[in-house]
């Protein structure tokens, strides 16, 4: 019989574009802290919206943590915090207060219409790409490391570190 509860190591984008942005990473981080043990935290990018031209600039991180949940209870979680932090579903891929999507879910892979991962777009987007390889290095996909996929990525120039001369964004928690 399983006795311990089983943990996936999972990583998660953050994205903002609206309103108090570093308050919104900050408050959505904290509130993924409540999903699982977050056990490391990307520095924040500055990227050029992609998709839907007509709105503000995205602030972009990526964690990784460990959780007990299943990939479904995972979105289901997320969609949880970007409801509470009044997202608004109003233009697909247009401005929002937060946006988490589940990049990777240990080595597992699903296909269905309300989830897929690895996450559809990551492996073409900079300011996914970007935070994600520094809390995973060495991560690979078909022999491919994500940092060439990163050079690869037509986004590439629109994307800047964010408050390069501080540690982090104000309120952000990264321990
Ligand atoms: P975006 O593609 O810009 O993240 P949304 O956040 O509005 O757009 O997501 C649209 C839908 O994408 C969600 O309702 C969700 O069901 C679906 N989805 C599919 N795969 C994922 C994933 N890996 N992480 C988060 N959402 C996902
Ligand atoms: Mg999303």
């Amino acid at each position: 019989m399983e006795t311990e509860t089983e943990t996936e190591k999972v990583y998660i984008a953050l994205g903002s574009n609206m309103g108090d942005r570093e308050s919104y990473l900050a408050q959505g981080l904290a509130r993924l802290r409540r999903l699982g043990a977050v056990s490391g935290i990307s520095r924040v990018y500055q990227s050029e919206p992609v998709g839907y031209a007509d709105q503000g600039r995205f602030l972009n991180m990526a964690c990784s943590m460990e959780v007990s949940l299943n990939p479904f209870e995972l979105l289901e979680g997320l969609r949880e915090i970007e409801d509470a932090l009044a997202r608004k579903r109003l233009i697909r891929w247009g401005p929002r207060t937060i946006d988490l999507d589940i990049l990777l879910y240990g080595e597992r892979a699903v296909t269905t219409p309300s989830l897929t991962i690895p996450h559809e777009r990551m492996f073409q987007r900079a300011f996914v790409l970007a935070p994600l390889q520094e809390i995973y290095p060495y991560a690979e996909i078909g022999g491919v490391t994500f940092k060439d996929l990163l050079e690869a990525c037509a986004d590439k120039d629109g994307l800047s570190l964010y408050r390069p001369d501080r540690d982090t964004v104000s309120g952000l928690n990264r321990r």
